[in-house]
């Protein structure tokens, strides 16, 4: 399960609407509790794909680093990713799941219809590796 406060929420929801009809995506940040991945904030990234900005996403590995090294200085690990889906549904595709490889982390996908966002899942990659790694349902929380 994923919990969410409402601010950071809204901030990934508004993020996926400003970067229509391209897909936005960033880096949520937070800590475990148990099972629960508790965010306590997110960052932003540009998305480095150029030939198809509608259809795919990617982080710059470098931002990654940073992101990931300021979040740990505030006590804050990668607890998942976020990206949206331009008048697309709020569902993972076999590219986002070939693309994935931070196991046990969430990946937050935003509908954005006609430039409003609608639904926002949530999926965890689940697997030992890379041969068997998949994505489950998550239910997000936001509070
Ligand atoms: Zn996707």
């Amino acid at each position: 399960m994923l919990k969410i406060n409402l601010s950071d929420y809204d901030a990934i929801r508004r993020h996926g609407e400003e970067t229509y009809p391209y897909e936005c995506c960033g880096v949520l940040l937070g800590e475990m509790d148990g099972d629960v991945r508790v965010v306590t904030s997110t960052a932003r990234c540009g998305n480095t794909r150029t030939d198809s900005a509608r259809n795919r996403y990617h982080i710059d590995p470098k931002e990654l680093v940073r992101i990931q090294r300021e979040g740990r200085e505030r006590g804050e690990d990668v607890v998942g990713f976020y990206h949206s889906h331009p008048d697309h549904p709020a569902q993972w595709s076999q590219t986002d799941l070939a693309e994935a490889h931070w196991f046990g982390c969430s990946y937050v996908i935003t509908s954005v219809a006609r430039g409003k966002a609608a639904a926002t899942n949530s999926f965890e990659l689940i697997g030992s590796d890379e041969s068997d790694k998949q994505f489950a349902d998550e239910s997000v929380g936001v509070e």
